[in-house]
């Protein structure tokens, strides 16, 4: 097919001192070339674990127990560390939440988003700083030369994310994993963050996969969704479809938390009780405790994802035939 990012089958697995924790659990997922798959739940569904996992960036105690990451025909996590370190400064790039752990405290701005090109294009210094302040005047960063010499802590927040979007896709690379790129920012400034990655994003064909937990911004921003509960995709589907009648119980609970779709600034508050404990997972199907349509299978035996009509799966009962 003419997908970029095939991922089957990934687990990822915590030794806790109660014993190994599953929290990410036999994931499948694919991004087509250019397109943006949006993986949403809420905190503690492993969705930021199943994004380092993808680049081999899970830290001990954990580790990643089974499964293929294959880009473009590379098996990611077959590659030795420096393999996999080549594919992340070129080929499939990564920005996180809080930028400001990301970015290096003492080096100039210039020196970091030139980084890449030095290091991964070999580029000379001149060309990579030349590049470097053409594409953060890209980014819209005021006075891109100045602050080229300043430092990271002397940017907003905002500003801090627009520099990482420039490092993040300086190299075209033919994908981006953003987990929750917008989430710290203010209301005001998270719209105009999106729309700038996904502009740029796709300027370069590069593909996105956008975690969060904001149904808002999946709506906004992607062509399918895949939504993870409990470590394990419960739904994957075209966002249209989603949006029109998720087929999930738990993805339904989500959209009607939802007041309005397009609503940046709302967390979700879905959904009577919470997401189990990777440690206590509930029997049969994980969201049985709070499901209104749980019925006699379901706390015994795990639903596996069916599929349904339209490209979609669905991991319910409800959707046995
Ligand atoms: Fe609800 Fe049962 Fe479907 Fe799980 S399998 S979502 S408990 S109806």
């Amino acid at each position: 097919g003419h997908a970029l990012l095939e991922v089957t089958g990934l687990t990822t697995v915590f030794d806790g001192p109660g014993g190994p924790v599953t929290a990410v659990d036999g994931v499948n997922l694919s991004v087509d070339r250019g397109g943006v798959l949006a993986v949403v739940g809420e905190s503690g569904c492993g969705k930021t674990v199943l994004s380092l996992s993808m680049l081999g960036l899970v830290a001990p105690p954990g580790r990643v127990t089974a499964g293929r990451v294959v880009l473009s025909g590379t098996d990611i996590l077959a590659l030795p560390e420096s393999g996999r370190r080549a594919i992340r400064g070129r080929r499939a790039t990564m920005i996180f939440q809080e930028p400001m752990t990301a970015l290096n405290p003492v080096l100039t701005i210039g020196e970091q988003v030139a980084e890449p090109l030095r290091v991964h294009a070999g580029a000379s210094r001149r060309e990579a700083l030349d590049a470097a302040e053409a594409m953060l005047a890209r980014v819209g960063l005021p006075e891109p030369r100045r602050r080229m010499l300043g430092y990271p802590h002397e940017l907003s927040g905002g500003q801090r994310q627009r520099v990482m979007i420039a490092m993040a896709l300086m190299l075209s690379p033919e994908l981006l994993i953003a987990d929750e790129p917008t989430t710290a920012l203010d209301v005001t400034v998270q719209g105009q963050i999106l729309e700038l990655m996904l502009d740029l994003a796709r300027e370069a064909g590069t593909a996105i996969l956008l975690v969060t937990h904001n149904l808002g911004v999946v709506a906004q921003t992607a062509d399918a969704v895949v939504v993870m509960y409990s470590g394990r995709v419960v739904e994957n589907a075209p966002v249209a479809a989603f949006f029109a009648g998720p087929a999930h119980p738990y993805s339904q609970g989500l959209l009607a938390s939802l007041p309005q779709v397009g609503d940046l600034g709302r967390r979700l508050t879905p959904i009577p009780g919470t997401v189990p404990s990777l440690s206590a997972l509930p029997t049969g199907c994980h969201f049985h405790p709070r499901c209104p349509r749980a019925f006699e299978p379901c706390s015994r035996q795990t639903p596996p994802l069916f599929d349904l009509p339209g490209g979609r799966q669905a991991r319910c009962w409800l959707h046995a035939s």
